[in-house]
């Protein structure tokens, strides 16, 4: 655990810098998107003043602005299996919840979750699954992934997996890589030793350190893209902040690459979890919206990802302060999208309970609203460009100009094929207005672009 220097990160919280004019020096000095050092992001995670806080969200909004534009990734979360040998206390699939039923997905069913998912109009699925040595192994992930992008609606489908299964073995890792996933992710949950022992009694899952070294593995086993996190509301926020920082820093100096994406969950109710019943050190939205827009500039290149777990009116403030990736319409037990709510006891079946219920065409036409533009672009991994190929793109800022005209494209074909008149006729009034703010060169390239696509191509990219 050589990187996670909990000395270093106490000493940094108990000196409780709170220095309005330092403070502004290092939210001055992240304008340039380069970064910050641990200490400065400790010393911006003890910010109080109200004015320096409005400084802080106004940065982190420009510096995301700065390498992802507007846009915003759309994605959606496919459970394959709430059977889990693990026991985390905070989790309603831990094994020990002899009361939730218990359901894995056949090839078939997984067929009929991603025709859902695909007629709604999404692109990019992530893939969940409670940790099995039977239901869950790499056997199955591969059927799993096989059978999602072998559906096709009318060139309609899922173009990207993410995966966010139990840590594997380096062999394991190879034979995921081989199966054309996109990013591997796995968060540490909490990133402090004693708390990490407690809320995993048993189980896989109670080895820290296997966990912790998970994405050497995988970017040994040739997985470029990963994606870290914590689930916030086990211990004190800016421990985890700091020490997920750590990780992120080391991973960046052993092996040139960054994470690709940050996810931010937070604790929520889940059925018979006692740990989500009452989070220990349960953190509040201003808290939150902080955290997150420390963690934007500190590492400016990393996607930050929000699920459904919060709120519509919070995702809407964080927007602003930096994240880039979304979940939309999602459901977190195995076969919920297929089963409609009546027929199915979903509370029994559930990780943990959902803040946004919205469709995917209503958080699509909130974000346009909002001066978002929605992305369902899945180009860059299928283009080869992973690991340090993506990095130096977005460390330079330079991968929004292949963003854009993807983002576009692929926005125009989820109108054309999804949405209903009133959303269509919002959001080619907002494409229009988008691309007008390109060069004229652009301008003329993505005009292109969204001619194949009303002429019927689909799944235009370059
Ligand atoms: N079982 C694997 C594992 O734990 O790594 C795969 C992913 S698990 C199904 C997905 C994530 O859900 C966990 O990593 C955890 O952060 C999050 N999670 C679990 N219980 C939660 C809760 N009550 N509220 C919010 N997120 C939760
Ligand atoms: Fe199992 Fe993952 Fe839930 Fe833990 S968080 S009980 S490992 S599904």
């Amino acid at each position: 655990m050589e990187f996670i220097n909990e000395q270093e990160i106490n000493k940094l919280i108990e000196q409780k810098i709170d220095d309005p004019k330092l403070q502004r020096e290092i939210i001055e000095k992240s304008k340039d998107a380069k970064g910050l050092s641990l200490s400065d992001c400790a010393t911006l995670l003890n910010i109080n003043d109200k004015e320096i806080l409005n400084e802080l969200y106004e940065t982190a909004k420009v510096v995301k602005e700065k390498i992802y534009g507007n846009r915003l990734v759309m994605f959606a979360p496919l459970y394959l299996t709430n059977l889990c040998v693990n026991n985390c206390m905070y989790c309603a699939f831990r094994k020990d919840n002899k009361d939730l039923t218990r359901k894995t997905l056949s090839v078939n069913e997984i067929v009929d979750e991603t025709k859902y998912l695909v007629s709604q109009g999404h692109k990019r699925v992530l893939l969940v699954a409670g940790e099995h040595p039977k239901k869950s192994n790499m056997e199955f992930v591969g059927e799993s992934v096989k059978a999602i992008y072998d559906v096709n609606l009318g060139g309609n489908n899922i173009r990207r997996i993410n995966i966010n299964t139990a840590p594997q073995s380096v062999e394991n890792f190879k034979t995921m890589k081989s199966f054309g996933i996109g990013t591997y992710q796995c968060f540490q949950e909490t990133y402090h030793y004693e708390t990490y022992k407690y809320m995993h009694p048993e189980g896989p899952k109670s080895d820290y350190e296997y966990r912790l070294y998970a994405m050497d593995r995988a970017i040994d086993a040739g997985i470029d893209d990963v994606g870290i996190g914590v689930l916030f509301g086990l211990t004190d926020y800016k421990f985890e902040t700091l020490a997920m920082l750590q990780h992120a820093f080391y991973l960046d100096e052993k092996f040139g690459i960054g994470p690709h994406t940050i996810s931010v969950p937070r604790l929520e109710p889940a059925f018979n979890a006692p740990a989500a019943e009452k989070p220990p050190f349960a953190v509040n939205d201003e808290d939150f919206k902080k955290l997150v827009a420390v963690l934007r500039l500190a590492v400016p290149y990393t996607g930050i990802i929000l699920s459904t777990r919060e709120r519509a009116e919070l995702r809407r403030e964080l927007f602003e302060v930096g994240i880039s990736q979304i979940s939309a319409g999602s459901r977190t037990s195995p076969g919920a999208y297929k089963e409609s709510q009546d027929t199915m006891d979903e509370h029994h079946m559930e990780q943990f309970q959902l803040g946004d219920h919205r469709s995917l065409e209503e958080v699509v036409n909130d974000c346009t609203s909002l001066g978002y533009l929605p992305s369902f672009c899945t180009a860059c991994y299928r283009s080869d460009r992973t690991g340090d190929r993506f990095m130096e793109l977005a460390k330079t800022g330079n991968i929004g100009k292949l963003c854009v005209p993807n983002a576009l494209a692929t926005f125009k074909e989820y109108v054309n094929d999804f949405a209903n008149d009133e959303t269509k006729t919002n959001a080619v009034k907002f494409i229009e207005k988008e691309i007008s703010k390109e060069s004229e060169a652009a301008q003329r390239k993505i005009n292109k672009m969204i001619e194949r696509v009303d002429d019927g191509e689909r799944d235009v990219f370059f």
